[in-house]
């Protein structure tokens, strides 16, 4: 049985640390730069501007550019997707008396909920578990959110820089002094086009990366600096569309069990999501953990068999998809978080350094407070003109001290126990919220997912047929991520080409952008994979199932607005 992580792609951490190469005289200097206009850098950037306006002696040790947010989408907002029903605690800390809730761009407060286990064609109700009940969480389109938080970033003083892929993390004398920006213009093969502009080193006094899941740089410092956590970080991936429907539906609404299979062998974890967006718009998703192993699964395939259920049909009668993305979400919980969250000059957050409750399906609210906790400790330290390589520690004290340990604590297990199959894994999940985390499992073992033996099935015969209306194929649901990567530039996926037909197929299945198709045989067994990068929206799940994506061209990728 072959396993991704036997076929381990052409990618080296030492490619993506280097000294800085500009002349000191053309180097970009900022105060604090944070990579990533997600709401983990957003929050970061906004609470640095708080504190510089109540310290404008600090701000003016910071020179022209104190803060600078690097964002490798067209603008903030293009590359966020989530649910999203959100944790309102860190908004209202962030924004205390300045800004109440009201006034952000949401659609509410969830009026109410329901949760089902689906069969083919039933709809069982369950009261809501404990870590499903969203009385009192708001409703937003986080791609919406980030492009009002990056206006508050703005007016607070920071630089936003959008367009912008952070590719490799400057490093002198053992400390982070910051990023050099991706070249743009470069042909299929590497080399220069009329509009060639190379990238820039921009060097900072402390480096924020908040690059969300599977931050490219994120994983170069983890490997860096010796960070990377007990346990090895997992993923899920979702895949979710917005409908425009004719009756505006009344209640968050999550599902488990179909489409998903029950059996330990499949290692299928995850269930729905169906959030109200208003009067007339609806969001649905489907998250399935990367643990799975069966080659044929496709979560983009599957998403569009939810929508056939009787049940979730009736929600989208008479509708209309406005768009379609996917991504992932780090899902590996307490024990797979970082060591450390920091090294000399450099402080993680966010999605990035694993900050996430997979069984509230919930991140946003921790996003925000570690950026929040990482302005703090940033300016603490620059405030105090300290260097020194411990001067950043303060940030893991608060982390420490904050409900984003205490609340990753209680369900430090939970995810673990899905390995023994949904049903199994439910009564101990329910075990567990029930006792705070107090039911002692001891510490579960924890593999990466390209580690998972492969099963071959026919899945995916039994997938529906696209009809353009309910269900749609893959590179339909591209065009409606608004995808715009330039065709002729170079290949930002790294694999290994040559590989076992089962990890080809798996590749082929699981990417929901269809990148990946199972080329020619090769003679020995192997097949070449053919690669499409254009298409990709940079969702993630290639890294956990044995490659690497590294950023593309600062602006590539899709242009989310709803998502
Ligand atoms: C399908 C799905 C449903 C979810 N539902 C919910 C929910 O209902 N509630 C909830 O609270 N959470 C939910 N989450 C999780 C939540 O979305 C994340 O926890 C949250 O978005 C993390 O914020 P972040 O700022 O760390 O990262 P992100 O939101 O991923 O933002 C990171 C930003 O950094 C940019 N970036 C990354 N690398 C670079 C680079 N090298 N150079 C320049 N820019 C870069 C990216 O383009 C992006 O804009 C969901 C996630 C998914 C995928
Ligand atoms: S190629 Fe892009 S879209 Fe496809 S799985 Fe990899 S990261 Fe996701």
């Amino acid at each position: 049985m072959s396993r991704p992580s036997n076929f381990p792609p052409p990618f080296s951490t030492a490619d993506y640390v280097a000294e800085p190469t500009d002349p000191a005289d053309e180097r970009i200097e900022v105060g604090v730069l944070i990579v990533g206009a997600g709401p983990a850098g957003l929050a970061c950037a906004i609470r640095l501007g708080q504190l510089l306006e109540e310290h404008p002696d600090v701000a003016e040790r910071l020179g022209d550019v104190p803060v600078a947010v690097l964002e490798k989408g067209k603008q903030p907002g293009s590359h966020l997707l989530s649910g999203a029903v959100v944790d309102p605690r860190a908004l209202r800390r962030l924004f205390g008396n300045r800004l109440r809730m009201e006034d952000l761009p949401s659609f509410g407060l969830v009026p109410g909920e329901s949760v089902y286990v689906l069969t083919r064609r039933a709809a069982l109700p369950i009261p809501p578990p404990p870590p499903m009940r969203n009385h009192g969480n708001w409703i937003f389109s986080l791609s919406q959110l980030g492009r009002f938080l990056a206006e508050r970033a703005e007016e607070g003083g920071a630089m936003i820089l959008p367009e912008t892929a952070a590719q490799r993390l400057l490093v002198s004398h053992g400390r982070v002094v910051g990023v050099r920006t991706g070249d743009k213009g470069r042909g299929r093969e590497g080399g220069e086009l009329g509009n060639f502009e190379a990238g820039s080193d921009l060097v900072a006094k402390v480096t924020v990366l908040a690059e969300g899941t599977q931050g490219h740089l994120t994983g170069v410092a983890l490997d860096r600096f010796g960070l990377r956590g007990d346990d090895p970080q997992v993923w899920e991936l979702g895949v979710k569309e917005v409908w425009k429907v004719a009756k505006p539906l009344d209640r968050v609404i999550h599902t488990m069990g179909w489409p998903l299979r029950p059996g330990k062998r499949y290692r299928e974890f995850g269930g729905s999501f169906i959030y109200p967006m208003g009067e007339d718009m609806v969001t649905i998703g489907l998250v399935v953990g990367l643990d799975y192993r069966d080659a044929s699964l496709s979560v983009h395939d599957l998403l569009q068999e939810l929508k056939t259920h009787p049940k979730i049909r009736r929600i989208l009668a008479g509708g209309e998809r406005l768009q379609w993305g996917a991504k992932t979400i780090p899902s590996g919980g307490f024990h797979a978080l970082p060591r450390r969250l920091h090294a000399p000059g450099l402080l993680l957050c966010g999605d990035g350094a694993g900050m996430v409750n997979i069984p509230r399906l919930k991140g946003v609210h921790y996003a925000i407070e570690s950026g929040r906790l990482a302005a703090e400790a940033a300016f603490r330290a620059l405030q105090r003109g300290e260097t020194p390589a411990s001067a950043l520690s303060s940030y893991d004290d608060a982390v420490r001290d904050s409900f984003i340990w205490r609340d990753l604590h209680e369900v430090r297990n939970m995810r673990q126990v899905f390995g023994h199959g949904f049903f199994v894994g439910g009564a101990l999940a329910s075990a567990m919220t029930a006792s705070k985390g107090r039911v002692e499992l001891g510490k579960l073992p924890a593999e990466p997912d390209a580690d998972q033996p492969l099963l071959v099935t026919d899945r995916d015969a039994s997938y529906p047929a696209p009809d353009g209306q309910l269900t749609f194929d893959k590179l339909s649901s591209v065009f409606a991520s608004g995808n715009k990567t330039r065709d002729d530039q170079p290949n930002h996926i790294r694999i290994e080409r040559r590989v076992p037909r089962e990890v080809a197929e798996l590749w082929a299945h699981m990417c929901p952008a269809q990148v990946y198709e199972v080329g020619a045989e090769e003679g020995d067994g192997t097949v070449m994979v053919d690669v499409a990068p254009s298409n990709c929206v940079q969702c993630g799940a290639i890294t956990a199932k044995g490659g690497r994506l590294t950023p593309p061209e600062g602006g590539s990728g899709p242009e989310y607005t709803l998502t």
